[in-house]
């Protein structure tokens, strides 16, 4: 039996224990500042294979100059980020790999529309339900799981892997930064986001903003002399459907050409008043806006906060009473990456041992990953590649399991060719 076929039987051998770990995994509630415990959980996972595991605590000052570093309003206390090395005994024969995926998930909120627990890992046909179960901890079992397939076969590599768990893909990409501003890179990188057994070559960059509007209270009785603070963000939410339209009717990105609407401009926090009977006096709204690679996050930053000001100069109040417009969280480029990279050939090739479609090369993502980081700044060709699944930041988030299992293969036989296999004979 060839290296790939004794992994593969390794993969299904370890099947069923993979997916008693996804479901571990997905029971973890890592919303944004709690993935602490999952961190540990996986740190304590990668100790168990006997890999070099560092579990470390974010350095912002060190990430802080960093061009790609997005500013947060909270700290990384007991909120690790994992890098687990196995390293290669042998001559350096092959090339080195980072396998990296994020435990943070969205909320599951609101639960009301789920059918399924969204912290229940439930199984149900050949679906695994859960929040982060799809985004990606099916993904990241997958990574852990094909190196523990190569293990369990007996295999030693001939290059440096590194399976890397971060934390913030979801609001800032300072997760995957820390990792790299700590000096782990190698000569290529791959996260199993869930893609569809799809491969990315371009993704948006992404900005968020808070915009926060102060009123005049008063009880509804004096309604004439009293500013709804609620109202006015409605000035402002309009503004911003304008400059939505405007970014989306300029000329495309030649990426993006294919794309209705790339860049979407999403009011997604709303909070103002707290009774019926009083005219609130303070409301805020939280924003995320795409834009293009090549355009500098800070660039469209300069724009919205001059286009909010505009719209805001146009209004009697808020003339007046400007808005308070906060940039925190998402301060990301977006990227494109060459197709002509070995790291796309050598996965299209792992790709067909495993499926018998083709492997589909997608431009123009309107969302974004850690990818960025790897391409953009340190010259390692990254790319997303992962299962197949549902409901992405919604209700009844799954994975498809048969799907789940064709990609751990494919990563299998992935690092099987890019790391290489040691030949003790050989050496
Ligand atoms: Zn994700």
């Amino acid at each position: 039996m060839n290296h790939t076929d004794q992994v593969f039987k390794a993969v299904d051998q370890l099947w069923e224990e993979q997916i008693g770990f996804l479901q571990q995994l997905g029971r973890y509630k890592s919303t944004l500042h709690n993935e602490g415990p999952i961190q540990r959980f996986l740190a304590d996972t990668f100790r168990d294979m006997q890999l070099e595991t560092d579990c470390f605590i974010p350095d912002l000052k060190m990430m802080a100059s960093h061009k790609e570093f997005s500013p947060v309003e909270w700290t990384y206390d007991n909120r690790p980020v994992v890098v687990a090395k196995w390293v290669s005994n042998g001559p350096k024969r092959g090339k080195s790999l980072i396998v990296q995926g994020h435990v943070d998930v969205v909320s599951p909120e609101p639960v009301r529309l789920w059918n399924y627990d969204p912290w229940g890992a439930t199984i149900e046909g050949d679906r695994m339900y859960g929040r982060g179960i799809m985004d990606m901890k099916a993904g990241v079992s997958a990574m852990i799981y094909a190196v523990k397939a190569i293990q369990a076969s007996g295999i030693e590599l001939s290059a440096d892997l590194l399976i890397e768990t971060v934390l913030e893909e979801e609001c800032t990409g300072n997760g995957a930064l820390a990792t790299l501003v700590k000096g782990y890179v190698a000569d290529g990188a791959l996260i199993p986001e869930p893609s569809g057994h799809g491969v990315s070559l371009s993704q948006v960059g992404v900005i968020w903003f808070r915009v926060r509007i102060t009123g005049a209270g008063a009880h509804v009785s004096g309604k004439a002399k009293s500013i709804n603070a609620i109202e006015k963000a409605y000035v402002l939410i309009q503004a911003l459907g304008r400059y939505s339209d405007k970014i989306n009717n300029a000329p495309k990105h030649p990426e993006f050409g294919h794309v209705n609407h790339p860049l979407n401009v999403n009011i997604g926090v709303i909070k103002g008043g707290d009774w019926p009977s009083t005219v609130p006096a303070d409301c805020y709204f939280e924003v995320r806006a795409g834009l293009y690679p090549g355009q500098d996050p800070q660039d469209v930053k300069d724009d919205v906060l001059a286009w909010l000001l505009e719209a805001a100069s146009q209004d009697e109040w808020l003339r007046e009473v400007p808005p308070e417009i906060t940039f925190f969280g998402f301060h990301a480029n977006g990227v494109v990456i060459d197709p002509k990279e070995e790291l796309f050939s050598v996965l299209e090739s792992a790709h067909g041992k495993v499926l018998d479609e083709p492997m589909q090369y997608r431009s123009g993502l309107t969302a974004l990953t850690d990818i960025r980081h790897y391409n953009l700044y340190y010259n390692i060709p990254a790319t997303c590649y992962g299962p197949r699944g549902g409901n992405i930041h919604s209700a009844d988030e799954w994975v498809d399991l048969p799907s789940l299992k064709a990609c751990t293969k494919v990563y299998a036989a992935f690092i099987l060719e890019w790391c290489g296999v040691r030949d003790v004979s050989v050496e």
